[in-house]
């Protein structure tokens, strides 16, 4: 049988400037891709739109562009979607698996909710089983949850080795659609990645956990499982994770003072890519990328390189 195409994605929020994580996750998302002749699709992930916008969309196109990282397509944004996830959203009522939860986020952040460590909790299901008439004493829009099975899901992670979950238990039944009709990125995400052909997934750590979730949609959804890499997360010397907040790491502040090659070898060394911390392009690093040479713990970034 003919090996199937690789096919990659980036998937950018575009709510402000790409800071360091975000470049080096792109950075592996890409290198796998092209080092197997793949395709590289990109996709705005916008649900939110409060806090993103076509602005900032078209500053992250010009900063991929800028870091040498291109791709094949562009799909349309989420924001764009709601009538395609709508079509999924119908899909998983007729197998009988949403119903609609009326709790206030104040309950669910209540103390009697557990809270796991990366500040989520576990659903409850205290709307799991509300008859009728109960559902009509609640005179708001409810936000509808996907039923998850009492089973467990392997994420054979090709840098984080094997990663369990049951979501029954470490999540609970999750929602899939908000109460003011805006999808969530667990479903949006699935159906996105599955109708672009995506066969991999190349992104931070903290995504992990999601990889389960997005895998039971998947398989509600008929959609096969993409091969996932969670890469490790970049720290400061100070075991600080770096993130938007981090202003003078962001491209905006970085583009002024350094090339993308002196960027890109410092991320590719700091990574374990390449054995000197020297300038070097995306494209010269994908003829020797393998993901066996990728740290996997935490990654301390000495920024005084590139400040
Ligand atoms: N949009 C997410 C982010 O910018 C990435 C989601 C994903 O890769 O699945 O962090």
């Amino acid at each position: 049988m003919a090996e199937l195409k690789t096919v990659g994605r980036f998937a950018p929020t575009p709510s402000g400037r790409m800071h360091l994580g975000n470049v080096f996750a792109a950075l592996i998302a890409w290198l796998s891709v092209r080092s197997k002749g793949g395709e590289m699709v990109l996709r705005m992930e916008d649900l939110d739109t409060q806090r993103t916008s076509e602005e900032y969309a078209q500053i992250l196109r010009e900063d991929l562009r800028w870091l040498g990282l291109d791709y094949d397509r562009e799909t349309p944004p989420q924001s764009a979607r709601s009538a395609v996830y709508d079509r999924y959203f119908d899909k998983l009522a007729q197998m009988g698996l949403l119903y609609p939860c009326y709790c206030t986020r104040s309950q669910l952040h209540s103390v009697n909710a557990p809270h796991l460590s990366d500040g989520t909790y576990v659903y409850p299901g205290t709307c799991r089983n509300l008859t009728e008439a109960q559902r009509a004493t609640f005179h708001r829009a409810p936000a509808w949850r996907v039923r998850v099975p009492d089973r467990v899901w392997t994420v054979k992670d090709r840098v984080q080795g094997h990663y369990e979950c049951n979501l029954a238990t470490d999540c609970g039944d999750m929602v899939v659609r908000r109460a003011d009709g805006v999808y969530v990125y667990q479903l949006a995400v699935t159906v996105d990645d599955g109708e672009a052909g995506v066969t991999e997934v190349v992104r931070g750590m903290d995504l992990l956990s999601s990889a389960p979730r997005q895998m039971y949609l998947q398989e509600l959804l008929d959609f096969p499982h993409p091969a996932y890499a969670h890469v490790p997360m970049l720290l400061a010397p100070d075991g600080r994770r770096l993130s938007k907040r981090d202003k003078d790491l962001d491209l905006g502040q970085l583009r002024a003072r350094v090339t993308p090659e002196r960027l890109i070898g410092t991320l590719a060394f700091s990574a374990g890519l390449i054995e000197r911390n020297e300038p070097v392009s995306a494209r010269e690093l994908a003829g020797e990328f393998r993901w066996d040479k990728l740290r996997r713990e935490s990654i301390f970034l000495n920024f005084e390189q590139l400040i």
